[in-house]
């Protein structure tokens, strides 16, 4: 079974408080890109679960979240079967675009069909929380959604779901771990109160029926990213890669998730297609993506 496992960007991503299981609760805007990696899925006669991946940035032991989403389908539908899992990544690894949490979703959806067990969405989604904060929105199979709680609470957006916007991508080659810029974010906040007081509150249901009537040009002050300001105090090469993207006459650029792709957006192709070819790439420690919202 050969399956694709898209990546994500955030238009929105807005911090509320800190919790007493350390994680923080969020108020995001999820979008499906057509970028994506591959999964093949194969029954084995044993009970293992191999994972085999050519890239060595991603793990191939219990540690890696497709491991654990067979992991937790085998136990709580007690099956004896084993699975081998061969991932072909394009979606670069640590950089905010969600590529693990994705790849987790399609396994747990991928094995649900290849088992025939006939899990319900809602099925899909519990164990989808166990593995990551990012994994429901996967599964719900939708190009736009409002994540809360640790980002797993997901409202589908249906109101946007004609909407297609194009997007160049910009990933230095960094690899930002997503716990470390949270302690960034706990080290700033205690430092500067005032800031997180005055900090901006912005309504993200203006944002929605913005990107509803395409008012792109419109968005710029809407489209938010909190971490921002702390992964932009730690890597200022990222505050440069925003202004070179906005400069590159695409409507609006912003970080995505915990970083470091920074993408750009446009409704046209063509407008993406001349913003890449203003931007010079060549020699930069970086890779650049066309993508485009699935
Ligand atoms: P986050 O969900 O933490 O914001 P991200 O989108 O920035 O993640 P990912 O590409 O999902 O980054 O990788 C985060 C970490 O997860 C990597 O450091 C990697 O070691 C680990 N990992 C586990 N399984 C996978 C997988 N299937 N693909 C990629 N990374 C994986």
């Amino acid at each position: 079974m050969v399956l694709k496992s898209y990546a994500k960007l955030n238009l929105y991503l807005s911090i509320r408080q800190k919790r007493k299981d350390n994680y923080h609760n969020l108020d995001t805007l999820f979008e499906r890109i057509d970028l994506c990696d591959i999964i093949t899925l194969g029954n084995r006669q044993d009970s293992l679960i191999r994972i085999t991946c050519e890239n060595r940035d991603v793990p191939t032991d219990a540690s890696n979240l497709c491991y654990q989403a067979a992991r937790l389908i085998q136990k709580q539908c007690t099956i004896k079967r084993g699975v081998d899992i061969r991932i072909d990544k394009n979606i670069p690894v640590g950089s905010g675009l969600g590529g693990g949490s994705s790849n987790a979703a399609t396994v747990l959806m991928g094995l649900n069909q290849l088992w025939k067990l006939g899990l319900p969405r809602r099925t899909l989604c519990n164990f989808a929380k166990e593995i990551g904060s990012d994994v429901s929105f996967f599964i719900h199979n939708i190009p736009f959604a409002r994540g809360r709680g640790r980002g797993e609470k997901i409202e589908p957006l249906q109101q946007l779901s004609r909407l297609r916007l194009w997007h160049v991508l910009i990933v230095p080659k960094l690899h930002l771990r997503t716990p470390f810029i949270y302690r960034k974010w706990d080290e700033f906040t205690k430092k500067n109160k005032k800031a997180r007081l005055t900090r901006q509150t912005l309504n993200v249901r203006i944002l929605i029926s913005l990107l509803k009537k395409e008012k792109l040009r419109d968005l710029t002050g809407l489209l938010f990213n909190e971490l921002e300001q702390v992964v932009f105090l730690n890597y200022p090469q990222l505050r440069g890669i925003k202004e070179l993207l906005i400069h590159s006459g695409l409507d609006v650029a912003l970080m995505s998730g915990s970083g470091g792709t920074i993408f750009g957006i446009t409704s046209s192709k063509k407008e993406a297609i001349a913003a890449i070819k203003s931007l010079n790439v060549k020699g930069r420690p970086w890779q650049i993506f066309l993508t485009r919202t699935i």
